[in-house]
């Protein structure tokens, strides 16, 4: 196993110490090795989208020598324009991300591989990580920021949709669809607050419930006030153009035209490794953390939506800002 330090790294003053398989060839990156087998740095960041990259950050201006394994699916990817992050409100996500990437990798001692992460399992002096092609690079810490993965309806048009006219926030969409036909495809509690909200952005709201609707007295009357119409007829089709819905079509065969569905789905973690390792759970399938992005299993991070229900390009940054520094003060601590 190579072991490559921040004493090694600023001794050499090289900067091709340590070496980068980067998705796009980037100039900058030209002076980096190709990755050797058996690597060993000091954090393996697994999931290099915007809390995996905030977190090389905290720890790339550190000096830290961190290895990104990223495999490229970010949940957002469908969407055209991310919103609600300030300097880049409306910009593509994938822009966004391959900024990031670039500002991140301009630090020396942060590599990045294109790989996925198979296993990990605990060992002396931390951990050892495998990728699906084989790799094997082992770290004092983890960090987890491998996301969600949303389990999208078996609805004819919904994945089309996903992203572009289905929209599962508000905060990062709604207000492109502002005054507009509205669908709301949930039920009970959630449907009430996402109707709640949404409520401020247009007055053309109907929530589809798909099944008998479970609203309380107090809420069907708060719904009635503000003219909210409720469908209980089960959703059968969405029928769209290029992902821009057109209307919700029922098994009853009626049909409602409108311009934006909003629709809550549910999740599983994008990775089960975190789980193998030992890390809890909350209720919610979220990885149980504390403020510090600390999982249950000592040594191991976890920073962005597989953490949290507010789920936003700005959350994980944050997230992923605030676990690279936390890292970097519990390496600091072991070794000052
Ligand atoms: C359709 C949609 C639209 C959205 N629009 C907006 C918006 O407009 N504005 C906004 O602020 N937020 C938006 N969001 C939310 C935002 O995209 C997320 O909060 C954000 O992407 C979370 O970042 P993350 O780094 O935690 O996870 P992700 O961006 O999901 O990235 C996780 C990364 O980890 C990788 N990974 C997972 N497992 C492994 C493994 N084992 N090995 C290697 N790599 C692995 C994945 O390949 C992926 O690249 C949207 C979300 C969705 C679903």
């Amino acid at each position: 196993m190579n072991k490559i330090t921040r004493r090694t790294l600023v001794k050499t003053g090289s900067l091709a110490v340590l070496s980068a398989v980067v998705p796009v060839p980037l100039a900058t990156f030209v002076k980096r090795k190709k990755m050797e087998e058996n690597q060993q740095v000091e954090v393996i960041i697994i999931g290099g989208s915007y809390a995996g990259l905030s977190a090389a950050m905290a720890l790339g201006r550190s000096m830290r020598t961190i290895l990104i394994i990223d495999g490229g699916d970010p949940c957002n990817k469908q969407t055209p324009h991310s919103h609600n992050f300030i300097t880049q409100d409306g910009e593509k996500p994938a822009v966004i991300a391959q900024k990031a990437r670039e500002q991140v990798l301009a630090y020396p001692t942060v590599s990045y591989l294109s790989d996925f992460v198979v296993y990990a399992h605990k060992t002396e002096n931390g951990f050892e990580v495998k990728t699906r092609s084989g790799r094997a690079v082992a770290a004092k810490k983890l960090i987890f920021a491998t996301g969600i993965k949303d389990k999208l309806p078996e609805i004819n048009g919904f994945s089309a949709c996903w992203g572009i006219s289905v929209i599962h926030c508000p905060y990062c969409h709604g207000y492109e669809y502002r005054g507009k036909q509205t669908a709301i495809m949930a039920n009970g509690e959630r449907a009430f607050h996402v109707a709640s909200l949404v409520n401020n952005l247009t007055e053309h709201l109907t929530i589809l419930t798909s099944g008998k609707a479970d609203f309380d007295t107090e809420q069907l009357a708060t719904l009635k006030r503000n003219q909210i119409v409720i469908i209980e007829a089960p959703v059968l089709e969405i029928q769209h153009e290029n992902g821009i819905v057109k209307s919700v079509i029922f098994n009853d065969g009626s049909q409602l035209n409108v311009d934006a569905v909003y629709a809550a789905v549910p999740f599983e973690q994008h990775s089960t490794i975190p789980q193998q390792l030992g890390c809890e759970l909350t209720e919610q399938g979220y990885l149980k953390t504390d403020n510090f992005y600390k999982t249950t299993v000592p040594g191991v991070y976890a920073c962005g939506d597989n953490t949290s229900m507010m789920r936003s390009v700005a959350g994980a940054v944050a997230s992923g800002n605030m676990a690279g520094a936390m890292v970097n003060m519990e390496l600091t601590k072991e070794a000052f």
